[in-house]
């Protein structure tokens, strides 16, 4: 009689174990569900966001706000952007941080006025010191209406790094997308003061004349990428 009644139990032991294998492995893929489910919502936040007129895709920029202060982000009100200015460090392989860290410490060395809107690393990397609607301490009679770019270089040609050069071509051509900066309004500090900046775009006009070419390409190519159907309306319309 006591053997007959251990069978059952047996299979209830088998079926019980089952039972909560099931709702085990049922839990284990409503949690996987549930976490690719908020990873697919995290994407999606996180996604960068395109402005609906612009082409051009917002660059990868590091806010590192400088303290406001008198000698490097005064925080008087930009009103208008006419220009952007194309900057050198003069400071052979420092980085965009290191030059950040110096506009940072004016504020207490008190030696000089000086800052930018951005800094474009050695690595490419690009160092945002205040808001675009700041005056910076970069390129004098044009700080109020400009915006301003230095750049880092390797050695003292002042010629930019490959990396550097081409984050500097997509900043450009995003900010003169955003501002409707024309051209010939992308200048060198050189062409408001005369001063030897960015040194190797003031002694190679070559160069500074391809850099230009390159921001309109960029420009050109995005635009042609984005929007084909556009175009096409275009060329017929001409007719
Ligand atoms: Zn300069």
């Amino acid at each position: 009689m006591e053997e007959k009644g251990k069978k059952p139990t047996a299979i209830e032991m088998f079926l019980s174990k089952l039972f909560f294998m099931f709702l085990g492995a049922v839990t284990v893929m409503i949690l996987v569900c549930a976490v690719l489910s908020f990873m697919a919502d995290v994407k999606e936040k996180e996604a960068p966001k395109k402005d609906v007129d612009m082409d051009i895709d917002k660059p990868n920029i590091v806010k590192e706000y400088l303290t406001p202060n008198t000698y490097s982000r005064s925080q008087r009100k930009l009103k208008q952007v006419k220009g952007i200015v194309i900057h050198y460090t003069a400071n052979p392989g420092s980085s965009a941080m290191d030059n950040r860290n110096y506009f940072e410490n004016l504020r207490k060395k008190k030696t000089t006025y000086a800052s930018s809107h951005f800094i474009v690393g050695l690595k490419g990397e690009i160092v945002q010191c205040m808001p675009l609607s700041e005056i910076a301490y970069a390129s004098n009679k044009r700080n109020i209406d400009t915006i301003s770019i230095e750049c880092c270089h390797p050695d003292s040609s002042g010629k930019f790094s490959k990396r550097t050069y081409k984050s500097l071509i997509h900043l450009v051509a995003w900010l003169s997308e955003k501002y409707h900066v024309k051209q010939e309004n992308i200048i060198r500090h050189y062409d408001v003061t005369g001063k030897m900046c960015p040194k190797y775009y003031v002694k190679h006009k070559k160069a500074w004349k391809k850099l230009k070419k390159d921001v309109k390409k960029y420009r050109r190519e995005h635009r042609e990428k984005l929007e084909p159907a556009k175009k096409e309306e275009n060329v017929q319309t001409s007719f």
